[in-house]
């Protein structure tokens, strides 16, 4: 186990035993990839929601909001090719049983390629110090020019293969690379085949002939049903934007690393329509204007890096993920694709509907290009809490663990603690609890030691914690204390309220 599996291990268990996160259903042994979000949990989630809709459809003149139903007229999903087309190549081997996505093992295999030249990189820079040129170094090495082009190799073939659907190549392949099943260790595997993530239902009773309806695996297709009635209702013009937040499902065949993959999650999603030839143009706005977003939480920037996709989804002429560097390396947590008119065009084909726009700049209709942008909730969660979580030693010798939380999207902004639970300091903290928790979600807790009380408020990343004492009685101050420095200082009752204010206050990017 290295130290990354570690790590994630104590974030999966702390994340349960501080109320983030609950696998569904514990008591029946959990469901597969399926999770609910406990008290702080929820509060951190909906925190994060609210962030990215302020900076969406608040912060921009020309983005709309948008509630659509989960369930769809089955044909959205004819047109928008997920009938046909949203499959993953799935792989078993046949010594543990296990099942894999056959594109998931092959990227592994580049993954740990890549992280050979990482470390000859490594090596060298600590070799040569302050004179030593990456770049160079990485054209000129005979070991890092092989391994980039294993890589070349690896890629081309497998995004052909893919794309023409010879699935008996992309077997081949595995088994030319000699990758093993990381349980079993055999290279036993079997054929790979297509498998169709959507769940799917009857909707109305079987008497009255039922159909087969879908549970939605992306919220993107009730928006482009729904933009004509936006745009007209809303009057807007091209360039604007639909926004929304809700439940998508994907029966997925790898379902692990905790909330990462799951099989019901909640999408961030914004598709801004543009002129048809100014999607380019968009693209690279929205690209840095998605990760100007999250910088502006404090994460560190090393954790962020862009990926250009190799092989384009069949409605895009362009796409990056941002990936963020998870516990088990980096991974995808927002896309961010150019889908050019392919939603629009087919819903228009398959409903017989018209659905262009009429430009009254140029007297022209036309169907509009789309860029989008599409974060998973939950993996932004993942992002913010694996991030988060820190062991430190103290001063004084004592350890704690505390959750570096953006203030701004802490689950409990204040805890008010008073010293001692009697000579009436008890009354004046429920007193300040109950002017405080208009402005912000508070707790109160007499219980303890205030050590063991602030131990408990680190660990959900409550940024300030509030103490009163004999001397509040007499002059009306308390301490405040901050989180991550635990520096304290001594202010007024009546600034509690204006100082955290002021310090958990991020204006969205
Ligand atoms: P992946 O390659 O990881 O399966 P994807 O490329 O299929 O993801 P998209 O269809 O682009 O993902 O979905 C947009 C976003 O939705 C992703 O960037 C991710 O954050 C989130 N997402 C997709 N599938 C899941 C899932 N099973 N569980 C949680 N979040 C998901």
């Amino acid at each position: 186990m290295n130290k990354g599996d570690d790590t994630f291990k104590k974030i999966i268990a702390h994340c349960k035993e501080y109320g983030f996160i609950f696998p569904s259903s514990e008591i029946y042994d959990g469901l597969s990839a399926v999770y609910d979000y406990g008290q702080n949990g929820t509060e951190l989630k909906n925190n994060i929601k609210e962030y990215w809709w302020k900076s969406m459809v608040q912060y921009h003149e020309n983005i709309l909001g948008l509630d659509t139903a989960i369930f769809m007229h089955p044909t959205v999903w004819k047109a928008s090719g997920h009938v046909d087309a949203f499959n993953d190549p799935l792989i078993d081997n046949k010594d543990s049983k296990k099942r894999y996505r056959a594109d998931v093992l092959i990227e592994d295999h580049v993954a740990r390629i890549e992280e050979k030249i990482n470390k000859e990189v490594a090596k060298a820079a600590k070799r040569f110090g302050e004179t030593f040129d990456e770049e160079m170094f990485k054209k000129t090495n005979p070991r890092v020019i092989a391994n980039r082009e294993k890589i070349e190799v690896i890629n081309k073939r497998f995004v052909a293969s893919l794309e023409a659907e010879q699935l008996d190549d992309i077997r081949a392949l595995i088994e030319e690379l000699e990758i093993a099943c990381p349980v079993s260790g055999s290279k036993n595997w079997t054929d790979v085949r297509q498998f169709n993530l959507m769940f799917s239902t009857r909707m109305g009773s079987a008497s009255d002939g039922a159909t087969e309806v879908y549970l939605r695996p992306e919220t993107a297709q009730g928006i482009f049903v729904n933009y004509l009635n936006v745009q007209k209702t809303g009057r807007k013009k091209l360039p604007f934007g639909i926004a929304q937040i809700g439940k998508a499902f994907r029966n997925e065949i790898v379902a692990r690393q905790f909330i990462f993959r799951m099989r019901e999650f909640e999408q961030m999603e914004m598709q801004f329509f543009v002129q048809p030839g100014q999607e380019k143009e968009w693209f690279e706005y929205w690209k840095q204007e998605r990760m100007r977003w999250h910088l502006a939480l404090g994460m560190p920037a090393e954790m962020f890096r862009i990926h250009e996709h190799e092989k384009l989804a069949h409605y895009a002429n362009a796409a990056i993920d941002i990936e963020f560097e998870f516990p088990f390396g980096f991974r995808e947590l927002e896309g961010v694709h150019s889908r050019t008119d392919f939603d629009l065009a087919a819903h228009q084909k398959f409903s017989g509907k018209k659905l262009q726009y009429f430009d009254p700049e140029t007297n022209e209709s036309y169907i509009p290009y789309v860029v989008e942008t599409s974060i998973g909730l939950d993996r932004m969660f993942l992002a913010i809490v694996s991030n988060a979580y820190r062991e430190e030693k103290l001063e004084d010798g004592s350890e704690r663990v505390v959750m570096n939380i953006p203030p701004a999207l802490a689950p409990v902004k204040v805890a008010v603690l008073p010293l001692m639970k009697k000579d009436g300091l008890p009354e004046k903290g429920r007193e300040i609890f109950d002017a405080l928790k208009y402005d912000f979600l508070c707790q109160y807790e007499d219980k303890d030691a205030i050590g063991r009380r602030y131990r408990r408020q680190d660990a959900i990343g409550t940024p300030y914690c509030i103490t009163i004492d004999h001397q509040t009685l007499q002059d009306n101050t308390v301490t405040i204390r901050e989180r991550d420095s635990m520096q304290q200082e001594r202010i007024p009752v009546d600034k509690i309220s204006s100082v955290v204010s002021s310090r958990i206050d991020i204006r969205p990017a």
